[in-house]
């Protein structure tokens, strides 16, 4: 859709993009929904972490996804979800959201890469944050502890850092450490790397990392800074490593709302309020999937709400009272 902001200029040689609608999160609710706003002609921007970093890119097999009659994976699943959003005109984009203005007219995304505005915003970054930190995690924030080594890489050159998780997340922040820092130490909490093959292949065939697989973070130890993390590997005794860096990108089943700071309206749970189209109480920004408490955890449910929203979206950028399809596309 065209609209006469479409392209705000902050100087002659920088104009910033407007999209209709930036959608945070591409699992089946995000991308789902592009799917819906692309084919209304409303341009959108998608931005996600990495297909394997939410809950049906690590589901290994699916089967009661309605229209599939063969078992695939969650990621393959995805890929095609998000490869017909692309066909309609969706943009994809690799980036996590660390921050959000989503209360001005025009809402605003702040990412580890870039910054990103439209008309509306439909969250939908899923229930796979972490609760329960490691022993010394929050301490030693800041001060060696990072959840960004795209931001904080170049403070460890020749220095030995740690990094644990299993996403594709994981492993592209792993590597770009590897250009700056001497070694990386990858704790991966599960027997086998969960991400796309050439990412594994990579990190498999790099020197400057040595894989610990099924290996669990028990605590980052340091006084004015990281000193060390102790770890386990499974079955076996705790032990120690030496390092000035610890890089987590561990998942857990908390809804991801972190980047808003407060500026949504959440119930006791702390999840967010939304209506029956998905609409929050702030104008223009929609949460859907398993974001919300209240929805169950299917990934044909989270496409739906994606779905929902979307018309709904279309609905309110066009100003129209009646959700409609147009059904001779
Ligand atoms: C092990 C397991 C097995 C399952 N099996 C089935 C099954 O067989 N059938 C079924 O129907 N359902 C299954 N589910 C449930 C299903 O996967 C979820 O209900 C569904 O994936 C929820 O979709 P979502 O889009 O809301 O969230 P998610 O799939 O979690 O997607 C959220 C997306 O947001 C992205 N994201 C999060 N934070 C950020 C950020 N800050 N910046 C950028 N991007 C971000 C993530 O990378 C992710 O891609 C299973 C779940 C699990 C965990």
């Amino acid at each position: 859709m065209q609209t006469d902001n479409d392209t705000n200029t902050t100087s002659e040689k920088n104009p910033v993009t407007v999209y209709d609608v930036v959608i945070i999160g591409a699992g089946p609710a995000g991308a789902s929904a592009a799917i819906y706003t692309s084919r209304a002609e409303l341009r959108t921007l998608v931005i996600d972490k990495g297909l394997t970093a939410g809950a049906l890119g690590i589901t290994n097999k699916i089967a009661n996804y309605p229209g599939l009659t063969e078992e695939i994976s969650g990621e393959e699943l995805l890929d095609r979800i998000r490869g017909q959003a692309r066909s309609f005109g969706a943009e994809f984009i690799s980036d996590k959201v660390i921050g959000a203005d989503v209360l001005s007219e025009t809402k605003t995304i702040y990412g580890n890469q870039g910054v990103y505005n439209g008309h509306a915003v439909i969250i939908a970054t899923g229930s796979m944050g972490r609760g329960t930190r490691v022993k010394g995690e929050d301490e030693l924030l800041g001060r060696g502890v990072s959840y960004c080594a795209t931001c904080d890489a170049a403070f460890f050159r020749a220095q030995d850092v740690a990094v644990t998780g299993n996403s594709d997340e994981a492993i592209e922040e792993a590597l770009f450490l590897t250009r700056f820092v001497n070694r990386v130490h990858f704790l991966c909490p599960t027997p086998e790397l969960k991400a796309p093959q050439h990412l594994v292949d990579e990190i498999k065939a790099n020197e400057k990392v040595t894989l610990y697989p099924a290996a669990s973070l028990k605590e980052i130890i340091g006084q004015e800074k990281v000193e060390a993390v102790r770890y386990a590997l499974r079955g076996q005794p705790e032990q120690t490593l030496a390092v000035t860096g610890a890089f987590i990108y561990l998942q857990g089943g908390k809804p991801i709302t972190d980047f808003l700071n407060g500026q949504l309206e959440l119930n006791e749970n702390g999840c967010l309020r939304v209506d029956e189209e998905y609409h929050t109480a702030v104008p223009g920004v929609y949460a859907v999937g398993d974001l919300l408490c209240s929805h169950v955890k299917q990934a044909v449910v989270a496409a739906a709400d994606g779905a929902v929203a979307a018309m709904a979206v279309e609905k309110t950028l066009r100003g129209r009272k009646q959700v409609t399809v147009d059904w001779s596309k």
